[in-house]
């Protein structure tokens, strides 16, 4: 049996995965507990802040949204272990799973921050019960497996770090905190028990703990995760290819999928069928074709509104691009009505331009990424909303902007068509394979130890905390526990 100590949790765009080694050590395992039955796990919280910070925290709370913590310290608690039962309740385990948590300073700016980072504290190999021999568990699930601690005793499992200036200050995007609630109701703010579901299902095996910027291996040895990150063009696992075919894949668009059984036969109840944009028309010219789209948490699922009307921009700035960010100006509105207009992302939430274009009778939005990327879903909540929108990516928008420069005043001679694909689930690739996350700058810590962001529903474990999550790690709501269980939970 070989193990291994990863070092301090790295971090995402939003959450991260452990990836990097920092001390090696190799045990033997003196002695080995013997399972009986299957029940439910205990998971039990290491606090690893120091008194009067982080769970500690002393500063009075008011009860919020279920949570009758009456201080900051209790509040995170009663969050961290309402998150932890529900892990617990699915999975089994003889032996204790211990998440040694503390809220600390984590990197932030004005405008992003990194919610939490986390992973196993320990890797081992060739355990007894070892499903596959040769990689890394995480320690977590090697105990799981084997019946026996690797641990030493009191040793967490899994490491887990929550960002403690979170909107609470001027360089930490001001005002947006962590909702305490137990309640799902966090509106603008970042829940903080989906964040505490996310990041332990990183520290329960969801993450490669090969690195994912050099391509690398922990110690020369494959992660078992690497035995179900396929790239899909060459249909080759990431334990099988070299260094450099890793680093490629991981940056490949749509590159990488989970070959593991329990996923693929859960996608058909999780996911929609994909949305798409196709543009047709008498001037479409070049830009004719299948655009792939990323769906809106508002208005209608394209699936139940298709559209197909002219293509109409909307331009209401100076350098031509066209936000929507108030009401439409006469020819603006001329322009998008009975049409499906296309606004540019940016200045103001989704939902206001949905609004605006709505008011001015357009039949569907597009928006255009402002900058360069993937496609990428819309969040945002308004029940007026009645038309479908669908988001494309910058370098897209562009393209269909050069077509559009001939236009009329109401119409372009562009086609487009919003409706649904039946051939593909939102987020999967042709076998109905779940993408992974394969940004095509990566992402350390980030790339391929999530799921895409293409994924309709919105799933728990993409790279960033989505507002409509629920607090389900099963199918149909969820595809945390079914990769789990391909691993070997
Ligand atoms: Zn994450």
């Amino acid at each position: 049996m070989t193990t291994a100590k990863p070092h301090a949790p790295r971090a995402g765009l939003a959450a991260g995965a452990i990836a990097r080694i920092a001390a090696v050590a190799l045990l033997a395992v003196a002695g080995f507990v013997a399972i009986n039955g299957a029940h439910a796990a205990t998971i039990e919280f290491v606090n690893q802040n120091a008194p009067g910070v982080g769970f500690n925290d002393p500063t009075p709370a008011l009860p919020v949204g279920g949570n009758p913590g009456t201080t900051l310290g209790e509040q995170r608690l009663n969050a961290f272990r309402f998150a932890a039962d529900i892990w617990a309740a699915h999975l089994v385990s003889e032996v204790p799973i211990r998440i040694g948590a503390a809220f600390l300073p984590l990197d932030c700016n004005a405008t992003g921050a990194v919610l939490g980072a986390a992973g196993a504290n320990q890797v081992v190999a060739n355990f007894p019960n070892a499903p596959i021999v040769g990689p890394w568990y995480p320690t977590a699930l090697a105990a799981k497996l084997a019946g026996v601690d690797f641990a030493a005793p009191g040793d967490p499992h899994i490491v887990a770090r929550f960002n403690s200036r979170l909107g609470l200050f001027p360089d930490c995007v001001p005002g947006l905190t962590f909702y305490l609630g137990l309640d799902r109701r966090a509106g603008d703010q970042i829940d903080l028990v989906a964040t505490l579901l996310h990041e332990i299902a990183h520290g329960l095996g969801f993450q490669t703990f090969t690195d994912d910027e050099t391509g690398a291996f922990l110690l020369a040895r494959p992660s078992v995760w690497d035995f179900y990150l396929i790239d899909n063009r060459r249909e080759r696992v990431w334990a099988q290819m070299t260094a450099a075919e890793r680093v490629a894949s991981a940056v490949t668009w749509r590159g990488l999928s989970w070959n593991g059984p329990f996923v693929t036969m859960s996608t058909p109840s999780v996911l929609s069928p994909a949305s798409v944009l196709t543009i047709g028309g008498a001037s479409a010219g070049a830009a004719a074709g299948d655009y792939a789209v990323g769906d809106a948490s508002f208005g209608p699922p394209i699936r139940n509104a298709p559209v197909s009307a002219q293509l109409m921009p909307v331009i209401d700035q100076a350098n031509g691009t066209g936000l929507a960010c108030s009401p439409l100006s006469a020819v603006n509105a001329l322009a998008v009505r009975g049409n499906i207009a296309l606004v540019d992302r940016g200045t103001c939430d989704y939902v206001v331009k949905a609004r605006n274009v709505q008011a001015a009778g357009a039949l569907g939005m597009i928006v255009a990424d402002s900058q360069p990327g993937e496609v990428a879903g819309m969040p945002g909540l308004d029940t007026s909303i009645a038309i479908p929108s669908a988001r494309i990516t910058r370098a897209d928008g562009q393209r269909l902007k050069l077509a559009l420069q001939n236009r009329a005043r109401t119409r372009s001679g562009l086609v487009a068509r919003l409706q649904s694909d039946p051939t593909r689930l939102a987020g999967t690739d042709s076998r109905r394979r779940m993408l992974m996350y394969t940004p095509s700058v990566n992402a350390p810590g980030s790339s391929v130890s999530h799921f895409t962001t293409e994924a309709t529903r919105n799933l728990l474990m993409e790279p960033s905390i989505n507002s409509d999550l629920r607090y389900v790690v099963t199918p149909p709501g969820d595809l945390t526990l079914p990769l789990l269980g391909d691993i070997g939970w």
